[in-house]
């Protein structure tokens, strides 16, 4: 099967993974995206989701924090604002972490100018939370 690199960095961490893959599956700020080796050039935000990472068959997932992916035929560059596999998540931060977002997110009674902002930032805290849960395979609701 043909394959294309998948190279994620970080800026706490720098590299966190450098791999041939078959394909990968992203959430971008367009939606869904399946990228193929030798897909053509691209430029996308990627919002916080787990990534889907397609190898031999198998499938792993990234907990992604937002970011960019650039995209050539032969190599695909996630620039994350977080990333962590499942061995480094630290599944009882995430759900502390959901749990701040999901009351934050439950005080503001309505969008306002003033609110936009914070609003934003508690879905996108709510996001990454629930993207490190489903990449530990951890039920939430
Ligand atoms: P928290 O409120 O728990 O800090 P957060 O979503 O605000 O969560 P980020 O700002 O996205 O955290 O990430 C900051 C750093 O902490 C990054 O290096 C990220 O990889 C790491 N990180 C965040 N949450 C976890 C977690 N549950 N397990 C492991 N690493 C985490």
């Amino acid at each position: 099967m043909s394959t294309i690199k998948l190279e994620i960095v970080t800026p706490d961490r720098g590299e966190i993974l450098s791999k041939d893959i078959n394909m990968l599956i992203v959430r971008s700020t367009a939606g869904e995206l399946g990228i193929l080796p030798r897909h053509a050039r691209l430029l996308t935000e990627l919002v916080p989701h787990a990534m889907r990472v397609k190898v031999d068959g198998g499938e792993s997932l990234v907990a992604i924090g937002g970011g960019f992916m650039e995209v050539t035929p032969e190599l695909i560059t996630v620039l994350a604002k977080s990333a962590e596999l499942p061995d480094d998540i630290d599944v009882d931060r995430a759900k502390a972490a959901l749990k701040r977002a999901e009351e934050r997110v439950a005080a503001y009674k309505q969008t306002t100018k003033e609110t936009l902002i914070d609003i934003a930032r508690a879905n996108s805290a709510l996001a990454r939370a629930k993207a490190r849960l489903l990449v530990k395979n951890v039920p939430f609701n």
